[in-house]
């Protein structure tokens, strides 16, 4: 036999009955998102490596250290699988003019790439839902995207997650804090990591994001951006805060809160849990007027969050949260092969009608689709609430005998072949997954 080939390291299969899961977070977030108006988006996962290096920041752990980059090996341009979706969001909001007529509400999920250590909640290909709000000023959207968020742990029962928030504040007033965190670091040079030293020219505000232990003591007692705000600044705050609070969604400010990415100002939050260890943070977000134009677009504000799918559903398996998986309605019994037309021309009318029916299947050959009881035992296992029996008996008549395999009474009744219309909805019970 030749080699077993196996997935990429860090990169999973979503298998059923784990799949479930995942298709019912999609489907709450796609009710939810519809709720506020947000549309979806889907772009490309492969980009030019320039809007990363542009969009995110030479100097950010991603661009430095995590994208699978490579050259197209027809006409050598360099590519790199998306990291992240918001660069890319934002690459297509500039390229078909979509503010136009105004700012946009839309949203995404799907798989990004980045190469780190993989171990729990941290992987090479990972998956994010987002939201972004592109052409909006006002700090009004960034409290609704926050609630939004909100409104998702809610919905899916996810406890346990608190939200930090902080101001980036604006160009001018990050730059007179840089100057004091550059003075303040070079004083405690000697106390720096390599990484740190690297960066205390070129991006000392990311070295308060640091994940060293050793480092953690410094970077706390660091002059605090936000003690640099103006007037303005602390006013978008408030008006974020002020709405937070009256919607009793409870905060604290994390002045060290700067996010893994460079393109932020004003806002930024993140909901984070104890529960993961350090893979804990499960979403994040903020504000970042700047970035179109930084990717060649006109000027717009825009504010935006991601959520990654495997911490928030690691951290609901870790609640013991009970997510509904997917169960057929009914399971087909049917000992003979020869009635097999007939009876899947009967399957094919109830599940017309919205009825989720699983056909059992046996053996090639002689062998048949097996024994009734071995039938039943199949049927049993597959969850179903109702065995419909296609036997020799009930054919001859021209019926289907329906048996409920729940409520332990083996409670039955016959009803037609044709015109199934009229008692497929008794075997419908409600499901998440219809
Ligand atoms: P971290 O500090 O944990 O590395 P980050 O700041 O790099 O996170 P973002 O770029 O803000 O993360 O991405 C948003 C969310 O995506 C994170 O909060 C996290 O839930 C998830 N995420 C990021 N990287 C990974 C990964 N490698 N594997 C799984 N989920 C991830
Ligand atoms: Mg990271």
């Amino acid at each position: 036999m030749a080699d077993k080939i196996h997935a990429v390291k860090g990169m999973n299969d979503i298998l059923p009955p784990d799949s479930a899961r995942w298709e019912w977070l999609e489907g709450k977030v796609r009710s939810l998102m519809a709720r506020y108006a947000y549309r979806n988006i889907r772009t490309p996962i492969v980009e030019p490596t320039q809007l990363f290096v542009r969009g995110i920041g030479e100097v950010t752990d991603i661009v430095e250290k995590e994208m699978y980059s490579f050259e197209d090996r027809l006409n050598g341009e360099a590519l790199t699988l998306r990291p992240e979706n918001t660069a890319g969001v934002v690459r297509a909001v500039a390229e078909h003019s979509m503010l136009y007529e105004g700012g946009k509400r839309l949203y995404y999920m799907g798989p990004m790439f980045r190469h780190e250590r993989p171990q729990r909640g941290r992987y090479r290909q990972f998956h994010q839902i987002g939201a972004e709000a592109l052409g909006f000023p006002g700090a009004e959207v960034d409290a609704e995207l926050i609630l939004l968020a909100q409104a998702l742990w809610h919905e899916i029962g996810l406890a346990d997650v608190r939200l930090e928030l902080n101001s980036l504040g604006q160009p001018d007033e990050r730059r007179a804090h840089r100057a004091a965190l550059i003075d303040y670091l070079t004083e405690h040079e000697s106390q720096l990591d390599d990484e740190a030293r690297r960066r205390l020219s070129s991006n000392p505000l990311r070295i308060l994001d640091t994940k060293n232990p050793a480092m953690q003591e410094l970077v706390a007692a660091a002059p605090r951006l936000f003690d640099f705000l103006g007037a303005e600044s602390l006013a978008h705050f408030k008006v974020v805060t002020d709405i937070l609070d009256a919607n009793g969604v409870s905060w604290t400010l994390n002045p060290r809160l700067v996010r893994g990415l460079d393109y932020y100002n004003l806002t930024v939050f993140e909901f984070v849990t104890d529960r993961l260890g350090s893979q804990g943070t499960i979403c994040g977000g903020g504000r970042y007027d700047y970035l179109i134009g930084q990717i060649g677009g006109k000027d717009a504000p825009a504010v935006g969050w991601a959520l990654g799918v495997e911490r928030v559903l690691e951290l609901l398996r870790e609640q013991g949260a009970e997510v509904p998986g997917p169960v057929p309605d009914a399971y087909a019994i049917v000992p003979d092969a020869a009635v097999l037309p007939r009876v899947m021309a009967v399957l094919q009318a109830l599940r017309a009608t919205g009825v989720q029916v699983q056909m059992h299947a046996g053996a090639a050959g002689a062998q048949g689709l097996g024994s009734m009881k071995s039938q039943f035992k199949r049927a049993d296992a597959s969850g179903a609430r109702h065995a419909l029996v296609f036997g020799p008996d009930e054919m001859a008549r021209g019926e289907v005998t329906v048996k409920s395999l729940r409520d332990g009474q083996g409670a039955q009744s016959a009803h037609p072949l044709d015109g199934v219309a009229a008692w497929a909805a008794t075997l419908q019970s409600p499901t998440e997954f219809r």
